[in-house]
């Protein structure tokens, strides 16, 4: 697979679902953050990151090394509005990994057993 085609798909969720704001917490702070020239203009800013491979454990041993396997990463924030502070999911990007061996350098002692790891997928706080 080339990289051409393992491009990442975004879902953006702009508004609150419960009182309609579109203004988040950690979005505001990063405004001011960035206002002062304390944060990179490109860079987001969220209350939570969760990512993950779709992957079933039990298949994961007897897949190769080079395997593309979708993942997830999901981005949460605080809604602002004062009346609300709904916590939820503001963007969801969808994305392909590389299944990769990991490299690691061994210390006497330590399990030889090194698991995977998946490289690739986008960066969440990248705009
Ligand atoms: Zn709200």
């Amino acid at each position: 697979m080339t990289k051409h085609e393992l491009k990442p798909n975004e879902i953006i969720f702009s508004k609150c679902p419960v009182c309609g704001e579109t203004k988040t917490y950690c979005q505001e702070l990063a405004i001011k953050e960035k206002a002062l020239g304390h944060m990179r203009k490109e860079l987001n800013f969220f209350l939570k990151v969760e990512q993950g491979v779709c992957l079933d454990q039990d298949m994961d041993p007897k897949l190769p090394f080079g395997t593309v396997l979708p993942s997830y990463i999901i981005c949460y924030d605080v809604c602002a509005n004062p009346e609300c502070g709904l916590i939820r999911v503001v963007k969801i990007v969808e994305d392909m990994v590389v299944k990769q061996k990991r490299i690691d350098i061994a210390t006497p002692g330590q399990n030889p057993d090194i698991p995977p790891f998946f490289r690739g997928g986008k960066n969440p706080f990248h705009n």
